[in-house]
């Protein structure tokens, strides 16, 4: 059966830098949880063209916020990143997705870990209150390239001041020196060892659940460490685990 897209008004394009777009846009969406994404679509040649894309606004707030890279040979992302207030796009009429907390088993640590865009959908959870009431402490991880794509300082810097001791942010830029974030990946400072020492917390089975999203490799990569070398098992819902992941292509 085909999908009744809704029609969503674009109301800002914020850019961060020559790649990197935030799309503010209204639309009568219905309820979604924290983690979710939707799916944007245009009409292309005469053919609508759908793309997943994370809910990066808590699912109390009015405007849906996406936060979009565009790809230079893409067919959705550059049309995306070149829109502008007033302008018309379609999404459909549900958010899906399984990165979420009521997914997740108890555990004292969350680390939410992310490369590139896929910091979007744990920026969500972390407005809401549910994931201050479910762990002890919250690590968000963000890697990037470069340190101009360390965007959505603001909203970080807010979420540290009012949960203070109980969120650390971790900013990992691996392809130039700055003051603003640790250099290097952080599946390197997980392997050595220097991300535990940094947060002062250890992976286990019992005490963590860690959340992956972004680049593929990245997650791979990840995961394959977490199991290894710390114990963690993927989680699904027939198997209950502790590490839980999106992959964005
Ligand atoms: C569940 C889910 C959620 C997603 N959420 C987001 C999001 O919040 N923001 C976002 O920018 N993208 C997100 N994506 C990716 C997005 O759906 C599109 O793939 C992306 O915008 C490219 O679409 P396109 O039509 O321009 O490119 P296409 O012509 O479809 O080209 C796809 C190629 O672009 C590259 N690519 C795709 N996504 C990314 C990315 N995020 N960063 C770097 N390279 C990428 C890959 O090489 C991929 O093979 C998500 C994907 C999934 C599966």
């Amino acid at each position: 059966m085909a999908v009744e897209f809704l029609t969503a008004k674009v109301v800002e394009n914020k850019q961060w830098n020559d790649r990197l777009h935030s799309l503010r846009v209204d639309a009568d969406f219905p309820d979604f949880k924290a983690g979710q994404f939707a799916r944007l679509a245009l009409d292309i040649d005469g053919e609508l063209i759908a793309r997943p894309f994370s809910l990066v606004n808590a699912p109390y707030e009015k405007l849906l916020d996406f936060y979009l890279i565009e790809i230079p040979d893409g067919v959705l992302s550059p049309r995306l990143a070149a829109m502008k207030p007033g302008d018309e796009i379609k999404i459909a009429p549900k958010a899906a997705g399984l990165l979420t907390l009521d997914q997740i088993p108890a555990a004292k640590h969350l680390y939410l870990i992310s490369t590139g865009t896929g910091l979007g959908p744990f920026l969500s959870i972390i407005k809401t209150d549910e994931v201050w009431q479910q762990f002890e402490k919250v690590v968000l991880v963000h890697g990037v390239r470069f340190a101009n794509e360390l965007t959505y300082q603001e909203l970080i810097a807010d979420v540290k001041q009012q949960h203070n001791e109980q969120f650390e942010y971790l900013p990992f830029v691996s392809r130039e020196k700055t003051d603003e974030a640790i250099e290097g990946r952080v599946t390197k400072a997980i392997k050595d060892g220097f991300f535990e020492e940094r947060t002062g917390l250890t992976f286990s089975a019992e005490d963590s659940h860690v959340m992956l999203c972004g680049n593929p490799d990245m997650v791979q990569e990840m995961m394959d460490i977490l199991i290894t070398d710390h114990g963690l098992q993927k989680h699904s819902k027939r198997e209950p685990g502790q590490i839980s992941i999106e992959k964005y292509w």
